[in-house]
C-alpha cells in the first residue's frame, strides 16, 4: 500500500511516500529565520507557498503519480495552529480531488513508532525531545504513557530561546552545540522535579550571566551539560521504573552528539541498550507521517475530508490500535 505523507506541525513542510516500510521518496522544505524565532502566521505561509512543489518533487522522486497512491495521512496534531491548518487545507484538497482515503496523524506518536521502524528496539524508553517538546514515555497496554516531561517549554525551544538572546537565528541548537565546543563550565540552576524537568529559569539565569559578561560559548557549554544531565536522570530512573532495558532517542534535538554521548554512558552503566533513529529522521518529516498512516489504516482507521486539526492532543490521550 502506498500512502503519501503531508507533514507540517512547525517550521517543516514535508511530503513522503512509503510502500509499507519501504521509503520511495522524501522531500522537505524548512522554514528559517536569520533573526528571531518562528512567526506561527509565517511558517503557515511558507507551507502553503511550497506544498504543490514539495509534493510534486515527492511523487517524481517516487516515480509515482497521484493516481499510484492509496492513501494520504497527514499531520493532525499537535502543532501551531495555523501550520495545521495549511497543511490540512492540502492534504484534503488532493485527497477530495482525487478520491483518495485521508487520516489525520499525530506528529508525536508518529515520531515515536518511526523510532521502531529505523532502529532494532522493540519496547523502548522514547527520550522525545523536539522543539515544543520533552518527554520520556513508553508503551504500557494500549497508550503511550508519560513517565516525566518538561513542566514548561520544550528542550529545543529552549536552547533556541538562549540561541535567539545570542543571535543565533532559529535553529539555534546546533550552532549552540558547534559553540560550546570551545566552552567552559559555569554552574547553573539544575531543576529535577520528581520525573519532571523545568528549563525556562535555567534559559533566564543564562540570558541574564550573558548580559553581565560570560561569554557565549562558556553558557551554550553549561546549558548542554546542565540540561543534558536533568534529561539523563530522569531517564535512568524510568529504565529503572519500567525495568525496560532499551532506550530510543528522538525529536530534533536527537541529533546533539554531547546529548546522545551522556546517555550511552549511562545505558552502558545499566547494561540497556542506546538506540538512536539515523540523524536525517530525528527530526521532523513526513516519512514518520507516511508510515503512521499506513499502520493506522491498516488497523481499521479512517477520517473523512471535514476533519479538523487538533493542536493540543496529548500523546497519552491516543489509543494505540496498531501493532
Ligand atoms: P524538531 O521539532 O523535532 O524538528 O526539532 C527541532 C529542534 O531541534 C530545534 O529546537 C533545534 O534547535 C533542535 N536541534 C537541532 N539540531 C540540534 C543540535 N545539534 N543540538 C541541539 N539541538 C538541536
Ligand atoms: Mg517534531
Amino acid at each position: 500500500m502506498k500512502c503519501l505523507g503531508i507533514e507540517g506541525t512547525a517550521h517543516t513542510f514535508g511530503a513522503a511516500i512509503m510502500d509499507n516500510k519501504k521509503i520511495l521518496s522524501d522531500i522537505r522544505d524548512s522554514y528559517k529565520t536569520k533573526k528571531g524565532g518562528i512567526i506561527p502566521n509565517d511558517a503557515a505561509n511558507h507551507h502553503r507557498k511550497v506544498a504543490d512543489k514539495v509534493i510534486k518533487q515527492a511523487l517524481k522522486q517516487a516515480k509515482l503519480t497521484i493516481k499510484d497512491i492509496n492513501l494520504i495521512s497527514f499531520s493532525q496534531s499537535p502543532g501551531l495552529a495555523p501550520c495545521l491548518i495549511a497543511t490540512r487545507d492540502k492534504a484534503v484538497e488532493i485527497a477530495k480531488k482525487n478520491k483518495i482515503p485521508i487520516i489525520g496523524i499525530n506528529h508525536c506518536i508518529s515520531h515515536l513508532t518511526s523510532g521502531l521502524l529505523f532502529t532494532k528496539a522493540t519496547n523502548p524508553v522514547f527520550i522525545f525531545v523536539s522543539g515544543a517538546n520533552t518527554q520520556i514515555i513508553s508503551l504500557e497496554g494500549n497508550k503511550f504513557r508519560i513517565f516525566g516531561e518538561s513542566l514548561d517549554i520544550g528542550l529545543g525551544n529552549a536552547l533556541d530561546k538562549f540561541g535567539r538572546e545570542i543571535n543565533l537565528g532559529f535553529p539555534a541548537g546546533p550552532k549552540m552545540e558547534s559553540l560550546a565546543k570551545k566552552g567552559k563550565y559555569i554552574p547553573l540552576t539544575y531543576t529535577v522535579k520528581g520525573m519532571d524537568l523545568a528549563f525556562s529559569g535555567i534559559i533566564t539565569e543564562a540570558i541574564t550571566k550573558f548580559k553581565k559578561g560570560e561569554k557565549k560559548q562558556d553558557l551554550c557549554y553549561s546549558l548542554q551539560e546542565t540540561l543534558f544531565a536533568m534529561l539523563t536522570e530522569v531517564s535512568e530512573r524510568a529504565l529503572a521504573h519500567t525495568q525496560k532495558n532499551e532506550l530510543v532517542l528522538i525529536g530534533g534535538v536527537a541529533a546533539n552528539k554531547r546529548l546522545c554521548n551522556m546517555l550511552k554512558i549511562m545505558c552502558k552503566e545499566r547494561k540497556a541498550k542506546f538506540f538512536n533513529v539515523p540523524l536525517k529522521y530525528a527530526g521532523d518529516n513526513a516519512v514518520m507521517i507516511a508510515y503512521q498512516g499506513i499502520l493506522e489504516y491498516k488497523s481499521g482507521k479512517e477520517d473523512n475530508y471535514n476533519i479538523d486539526i487538533i493542536p493540543n492532543l496529548r500523546t497519552d490521550e491516543v489509543m494505540v490500535t496498531w501493532k
